[in-house]
């Protein structure tokens, strides 16, 4: 694609260019064949559905959904759903195809997924987001299931979304089926841990990454969301000092450190972060620029770009988001020097433990807090370890290298099961 075809692409698009490129950087460096890296680079299956929704005032509205399974060669598709305007079929498949890699790189028996609905949950009231949520559901449902393909929460998306799909579909199929989506709510079988799974999943990646204590360390957090604000809380908690945050509403630093608790009050009271009174506000583009150890990028793909990248002074950046960072600016960061945890690990946490409560759900059973947080840390642990010691072995950043660990176990993976027929 030329330089100005680029700049025209969708965000979507541009995000499934990023994740092709990454596919067939380790496709080279694995030395794969055409037929096998064609393989990767299709989705095994994408499905488009209209979903029409009655609106409070009695109007219907159709918006569009998508449910893409990338790959299933290592288990059942897994893999969030996003609501959000600007999703679409591009966005889903590199998020889906994303979804392969990281379950892979973590040694959980799943392939990757991803669905998505273009609109504004916020726009919606609560009543219309239920009906949008079961109906496209019901739309999605011929290919969803606890040994096809279980969602999860993504952007736009809580326990409460789940609770809807595990009830659609428990309807629909006559009988409570639980292991059907993950983070659902305790009380429908839920993990424990689950919620904030990702940000403490966050945490470790951020405190193996570092050399050294993480007392004093500066950190900036983008997107002081589902993620990105308990990533704050739990890297505030081992001793760090955040100094900035943003959100969709603003951001704002304050180089003392900020009381993360006081600051999750306020936005649970006003919305978002701007008007903090504790903090003084900047812009969006300030707060990924600002002068810290550890930058978090936690709201969407695209944040750091060619555009932004020579800028960033943080030391250390770990993605909480998918795709927060764009291949060029990949390359900018590593010719600066700064070391990126890539989001098919730092982020991994969240499916690492909706794969527990898959678990607990097909067995009927549940595990404490403490055992669920221990089989995080430990797969979190290996995970970056391995990508360490291939990052060290083979020259790599440690995106090449969990790509290539990542790619490389689908691929071991098709090569064993072969071609039907
Ligand atoms: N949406 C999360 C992710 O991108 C979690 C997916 C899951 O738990 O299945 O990793």
């Amino acid at each position: 694609m030329t330089p100005a075809a680029a700049t025209l692409a969708s965000p979507g698009r541009q995000a499934l260019d990023s994740a092709l490129l990454q596919l067939d950087q380790a496709a080279d460096r694995l030395h794969l064949d055409d037929g096998l890296r064609t393989m990767l680079a299709t989705p095994r299956r994408s499905l488009t559905v209209s979903v029409p929704v009655r609106r409070e005032d009695g109007r219907m509205d159709v918006v569009q959904g998508f449910r893409v399974q990338h790959n299933t060669t290592r288990g059942p598709a897994k893999g969030g759903i996003r609501f959000h305007p600007s999703t679409d079929i591009h966005e889903v498949t590199a998020l889906a195809m994303w979804m392969t890699w990281k379950c892979a790189l973590v040694g959980i028996p799943y392939g990757g997924a991803k669905g998505g609905v273009s609109v504004d949950p916020a726009s919606l009231t609560t009543r219309e987001l239920e009906r949008v949520t079961r109906r496209y559901v019901n739309e999605i449902l011929p290919i969803i299931g606890p040994d096809k393909d279980i969602p999860a929460p993504d952007v736009g998306t809580d326990e409460q979304t789940m609770a809807w799909i595990m009830d659609t579909y428990s309807v629909n199929a006559g009988y409570p089926v639980p292991g059907v989506v993950t983070g659902k709510p305790t009380t429908l079988g839920g993990s424990l841990g689950r919620a904030g799974a990702t940000s403490r999943g966050v945490r470790i990646a951020t405190l193996k990454a570092m050399s050294g204590s993480p007392e004093g360390r500066t950190v900036a957090v983008q997107g002081f969301g589902k993620v990105g604000a308990p990533a704050a809380r739990y890297l505030a908690d081992a001793g760090c000092r955040v100094v900035g945050v943003s959100d969709a509403t603003g951001a704002v630093v304050n180089h003392s450190g900020l009381d993360v608790e006081d600051l999750r009050a306020w936005v649970e009271e006003t919305g978002g972060v701007y008007g903090y009174r504790h903090a003084d506000a900047l812009s969006h583009e300030d707060l990924l620029e600002l002068d810290v150890d550890v930058l978090v990028p936690a709201a969407l793909e695209g944040a750091i770009t060619a555009e932004n990248a020579s800028r960033i002074r943080a030391r250390l950046i770990v993605e909480g988001a998918n795709g927060p960072t764009t291949p060029e600016a990949d390359r900018i960061l590593a010719d600066a020097g700064i070391t990126v945890v890539p989001d098919i690990l730092a982020n991994a946490g969240g499916v690492i433990v909706s794969y527990l409560e898959w678990v607990q759900n097909l067995q009927a059973c549940s595990w404490s807090a403490n055992e669920v947080d221990t089989r995080l840390r430990d797969l979190m642990e290996e995970a970056f370890d391995a990508v360490a010691a291939m990052s060290a072995e083979r020259g790599l950043s440690l995106r090449q290298a969990a790509h290539v660990i990542g790619v490389g176990r689908v691929a071991d993976a098709h090569r064993m099961r072969g071609l039907y027929p």
